[in-house]
């Protein structure tokens, strides 16, 4: 009875399955790999910490594993019968089908090559090379006739026919049956080699055992032999039923068979060793078979060829073929099919692998540079703010020291110019009037001069030396802040080109605005002249205005006595030479008391005599006489007012000073904030770049534990499918 295991077939099947499903994840593992390292070449913050050339690899890996995994899709172990016309190919091909599917029986009808593989559908069909139209097919005879139909095709084309799994067993496992047009009715037996041999995975002879193996067959599998290394060959002893006719010699016949069968393959072919040879080679009868299992599929009793003498024996003899062969096939198809694509499967992994190795390295000693520079940077930042603070306040006192200093030389060298002033004053030429509007311009033109004059010794003695300490201080602080600036910027520091220029604001114009000339005559032994000389300037007015009231009082009230008209004719005299005069006044109360005690003589002498040095000093009363006084009063008035502001103008300048060094300091502090600024953001680059890095090498440590874990897979595979080890 036959038994219906589960069929070695399966095996083929499970690892194609299984190798399938390891090429899926593998080439969605590339695939990611290929993102990554192209998103981390292309990323310019990681400095190419992968590399292009990388990157293209894993791309081309990609597309390998592409190209394996439709060619795995399409795997199939596939057997191909070899034999003379009419040896019973297409028998023994049906009789593994347990259903007539190829015709038989007469002749082959075409020259092609005939292969029969599953199809999901539930009708069958044919295709054949020249035409994409699928022909359907329902019978064999159907199959028959669409094959003498097409007679016409090219020697050695391929005609597949697609047969409903559900019908047959056999083809629901990835197996295809070819059957060949007969190795006696072509020479061209190379180029059926190269199109229908160099991918299948058992070559099986059917011979006749009628008659011995013929020289065509031989001449075929030599040529097998030539371009396959070890064709795994099976030798079919077909219509072993005719042995039935001649008992006596069966033993005999089949140890011939044997003989030349084990010889063929052991010293012609040398496909098998010696001892291995004998399961290789059956004695069967295909027709028996097929007509046994037809007749079980179609539940009727068995009959004929079932009956024959030797039928079970020859049965259980193509059933041992049958799964010999199925295990044979599957072993060795998992092998020639799998074996170097998973070599190669694994060959991409170790590269992938050796990539992110290169990436994690790349990456790491790129994080350690980066910690290192920031490292130095952070120092550096602490060390330009610490720095800064502490010079701020060193170059705070050195300005303040500088300004105090600029202001002291400015102020020693306004005393030396106000002691100078009357010889500036004395210098000035102008046409002098007395009139009012002329007086006017000729004291702002006076002013005007002394301040031109004055600035421009003030300029003279103070700029250049306080132009040039400014200058050098300022380098001095530029030198003390100039190590806290980044190298570059060190060099295009510079000194402010304009020049610094002290403006010495004295302002003539206001400062003396309410300067009050007296360029009246005045009688120098007159009464108000010798009071103010005695007295000063205010106690002679106030003497002078109480005297003017007690002669008006007199006037008005005492009755005039002889004395009193005695007095009033000398003050009328004196009068007459100087009506104007308030010394006359005086003068007459003197001659009064004089008149007295010497006699009128001696007052008369006096009296020409004081009226000649009147008389005198009135008319030397010149224009220039005037200028003289007024200028000696401008001096006086000025000296008194530049000694008022001259700590003002002084200390003025000291802030002008101050001004130019403080903004020199800004200017360089703004510099050093400028450098801060940069080293903050250069730190913060660098920290977002350390962070990269360290996804980067994570990532690649994960994508490299994945391909670990496809390598085990793969192992495995190995180990239970190929009986390999990498
Ligand atoms: P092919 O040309 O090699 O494909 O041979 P076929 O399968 O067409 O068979 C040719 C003829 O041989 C058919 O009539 C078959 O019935 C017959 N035949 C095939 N196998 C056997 C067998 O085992 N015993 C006998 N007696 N006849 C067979």
């Amino acid at each position: 009875m036959e038994q219906d295991n589960v069929s070695p077939l399966q095996h083929f099947v499970v690892a194609k399955r299984t190798i399938s499903a390891v090429f899926h994840q593998l080439l969605e593992f590339v695939r990611d790999c290929s993102d990554f390292v192209e998103e981390t070449w292309k990323s310019e913050d990681l400095e190419h910490v992968a590399q292009e050339k990388q990157c293209l690899q894993i791309q081309v890996c990609s597309r390998k594993l592409t190209a394996i995994k439709d060619v795995l899709a399409r795997r199939h172990m596939k057997v191909a019968f070899f034999g003379r016309t009419s040896n019973g190919k297409s028998t023994v091909i049906n009789a593994m089908l347990r259903e007539r599917v190829l015709p038989s029986g007469i002749g082959h009808t075409t020259n092609c090559f005939l292969s029969v593989e599953g199809t999901d559908g539930e009708h069958a069909y044919l295709t054949t090379e020249d035409s994409e139209e699928s022909k359907s097919i329902e019978t064999v005879n159907q199959l028959a006739h669409a094959l003498h139909m097409d007679r016409n095709q090219d020697s050695g084309c391929l005609v597949r026919v697609f047969w409903p799994k559900a019908k047959c067993a056999l083809l629901r496992d990835d197996l295809v049956l070819m059957d060949s047009p007969g190795t006696d009715v072509t020479s061209e037996l190379d180029s059926w080699i190269d199109k229908f041999c160099l991918d299948a995975d058992v070559f099986v002879l059917v011979a006749n055992s009628e008659s011995t193996i013929m020289n065509t067959e031989k001449h075929f599998f030599h040529k097998v032999n030539e371009r396959i290394s070890k064709p795994n060959i099976f030798i079919l002893n077909n219509r072993w039923d005719a042995s039935v006719l001649e008992p006596e010699y069966l033993e005999d016949v089949r140890k011939q068979h044997m003989d030349r069968c084990v010889s063929f393959l052991v010293e012609e072919l040398k496909v098998v060793d010696l001892n291995k040879a004998p399961e290789r080679i059956f004695f069967v009868s295909a027709k028996e078979v097929l007509s046994a299992r037809i007749h079980r599929a179609q539940e009727m009793p068995e009959t004929g060829d079932a009956l024959a003498e030797g039928f079970q024996e020859r049965l259980m003899e193509f059933q041992s073929f049958e799964r010999t062969f199925e295990e044979f096939i599957s072993q060795s198809a998992v092998k020639t099919k799998f074996e170097q694509h998973t070599i190669r499967a694994w060959q991409i992994t170790e590269s992938v692998k050796a990539i992110m190795d290169a990436i994690n390295i790349s990456s790491a000693e790129k994080k350690v540079f980066s910690l290192e520079e920031r490292e130095a940077l952070m120092d550096r930042l602490e060390f330009v703010q610490n720095q800064l603070n502490f010079l701020t306040e060193d170059i705070k006192d050195k300005i303040k020291a500088i300004t105090e200093e600029m202001a002291d030389k400015v102020s020693n060298a306004m005393a030396e110019e106000i002691c100078g002033l009357s010889v500036l004053v004395d210098e000035f030429c102008s046409d002098f009037s007395p009139a009012p509007n002329a007086l006017a311009l000729y004291k702002s033109k006076l002013m005007a001069y002394v301040e031109e004059r004055m600035v421009k010794n003030l300029d003279l003695h103070c700029s250049s030396s306080i132009n040039g300490y400014v200058l050098s201080s300022q380098g001095d602080i530029m030198d003390t802040l100039r190590p806290l600036l980044p190298p570059a910027a060190r060099c295009q520091l510079h000194l402010p080109n304009r020049k610094f220029s002290i403006t010495y604001d004295l302002n003539f114009a206001s400062l003396c605005e309410d300067f009050v000339e007296d360029i009246n005559f005045n009688f120098s032994l007159g009464l108000t002249f010798l009071v103010n000389r005695f007295l000063g300037p205010g106690k002679a007015k106030q003497a002078l205005s109480l005297l003017e009231q007690k002669l008006q009082v007199t006037s008005s009230s005492a009755p005039l006595g002889t004395q009193a008209q005695e007095e009033l004719a000398m003050s009328m005299a004196t009068g007459l030479v100087s009506l104007t005069s308030r010394a006359s006044v005086g003068m007459l109360v003197i001659a009064g008391v004089v008149w007295r005690s010497v006699g009128w003589r001696l007052i008369v002498l006096s009296v020409s005599l004081y009226s000649l040095l009147y008389l005198y000093e009135r008319l030397t009363w010149t224009n220039s006489a005037k200028e003289r006084a007024l200028k000696q009063q401008f001096v006086d008035f000025a000296t008194q007012r530049l000694q008022a502001i001259s700590h003002i103008i002084s200390s003025d300048c000291g802030q002008q000073v101050q001004q130019e060094m403080v903004a020199v300091f800004a200017r360089m502090c703004q510099q050093v904030d400028k450098s801060e600024m940069e080293l903050e953001t250069e730190i913060r680059r660098l920290s977002a770049r350390i962070q990269r890095l360290e996804s980067v090498q994570k990532h690649s440590k994960t994508l490299r534990h994945k391909a670990t874990d496809l390598e085990s897979q793969l192992e495995s595979f190995s180990a239970q499918y190929l009986q390999t080890q990498h």
